[in-house]
């Protein structure tokens, strides 16, 4: 089994953490800002001097690759690229692990087989996908969106920056000098394998004692919209049993939305109400018009059939307001390449890792780029399952383990 290079891989850590310092721990890194740009200069910098060819495509996605060292076998006239990489931009305040792990792992993976020299027949390719977070440009997973035909291209393009500059993602992009040619794109019919490495963002593998989490899919959810429509009326005038207030008649229904999902007693079930909006919002009204939203993750399909089932049996009044309901989007449980999972798993085992397998409950680019290539994912552990904030914390000796795996699983892929 080979190893990574720990204080190396240490050092990548530490280095990219200075591109978008907050001060306090993480980064403010948008994709295509200042900040993004230093980290972006640095993948080149690195991996041009370690001999590999950088290449973008028309999205700004960043390709670099290792030419293979020996002949391919001979059913293989071209031998297909063995891709892996993350994103290297950041939430507001994010942490230094979140997507840029993923590419510092796949960094130190081909520095190591460079530098010991290991023999491969198939190029291994470094990729960073461009604004997988939609932070400064909505939405999320955008350019590993228009890649794989969930985005119209020209529509991302006008996305405007939500900082009130009236810039869009395709001037950031033009400006930013890393827009190359739509011929560079990952070729589906090229490509043999694509692994990301990510951190868990969620505390499941630290309470486990695992070194890493060997990833099966990524769970299906649906999004509701519930809205409640009630009658503003005067605070201090109109007596309570008069009233049409429909913050009490949401707040009631979200209660009974929980109470009912904890009765399906699935540990792995979660749902969540993020985001609210109260008409007028005005401490002397009563509320005339509520919404709110309604996430559910399970990777079963058949458990979010029942979660379905309760919504549409809810009653459509609550404390004399009605309610009503619509599906915003849904996503499928995504199963990740079989062959891919059990390399991971074998590479972990051989390692002498204690690994988990487990479904990813975020999405990644990895999700969209699955339908197009064969695809799978490592998860490192977070911390505390702390994510998208500047405590997001993995210690360098759990990255370099996920590193370890990263190297392996490449390695096995390479035999096949
Ligand atoms: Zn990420």
């Amino acid at each position: 089994m080979y190893e990574c290079d720990l204080k190396r891989m240490d050092e990548k850590i530490k280095t990219f953490s200075k591109f978008g310092d907050t001060g306090n721990g993480g980064i403010t890194r948008f994709s295509l800002s200042p900040a993004a740009i230093q980290a972006r200069n640095e993948i080149k910098a690195r991996m041009t001097k370690l001999g590999l060819d950088f290449k973008t495509d028309d999205l700004g996605d960043i390709y670099c690759t290792l030419p293979p060292t020996q002949a391919a076998g001979p059913g293989e006239t071209e031998p297909g690229i063995i891709m892996s990489g993350s994103h290297c931009d950041s939430v507001r305040q994010g942490g230094n692990f979140d997507g840029i792990l993923g590419v510092l792992t796949a960094m130190e993976m081909i520095e190591t087989i460079v530098t010991k020299k290991i023999p491969h027949k198939h190029p291994i390719q470094l990729v960073v996908w461009t604004n997988e977070e939609g932070a400064l440009y909505e939405p999320a997973m955008m350019c590993s969106g228009i890649l794989c035909n969930k985005f119209e291209k020209d529509k991302m393009f006008n996305s405007l920056a939500k900082d009130g500059s009236g810039i869009t993602f395709g001037q950031a992009l033009k400006k930013s000098g890393f827009k190359g040619d739509i011929s560079n794109r990952i070729n589906p019919a090229k490509t043999k394998g694509l692994v990301e490495l990510h951190i868990e963002q969620g505390p499941v593998l630290e309470e486990g004692g695992f070194d890493v989490g060997v990833v099966k899919g990524v769970v299906g959810m649906i999004n509701y919209e519930f809205t409640f429509k009630g009658q503003a009326d005067h605070a201090g005038t109109f007596p309570m049993p008069y009233r049409k207030d429909a913050l009490f008649a949401a707040s009631q229904a979200l209660i009974y939305l929980h109470q009912e999902f904890d009765k399906l007693a699935d540990s792995d079930l979660v749902y969540t109400t993020g985001k609210i909006s109260c008409h007028p919002d005005i401490h002397t009204v009563i509320p005339d018009e509520v919404k709110f939203s309604l996430d559910v993750r399970h990777a079963d399909p058949e458990i979010i059939k029942k979660c379905v089932k309760i919504i549409q049996k809810m009653p459509k009044e609550w404390a004399n307001c009605q309610m009503t309901y619509k599906p915003d989007w849904t996503r499928e449980t995504i199963l990740f390449d079989k062959k891919l999972v059990q390399n991971v798993q074998q590479a972990a085992d051989q390692l002498g890792y204690k690994s988990h397998v487990m479904y990813s409950g975020a999405g990644h680019d990895a999700q969209y780029l699955s339908e197009i290539v064969p695809t799978t994912m490592i998860f490192v552990p977070s911390k505390g399952g702390h994510s998208h904030c500047e405590l997001e914390y993995s210690p360098s000796e759990w990255c370099w383990k996920g590193a370890n795996v990263l190297l392996n699983t490449v390695l096995e892929i390479d035999k096949q």
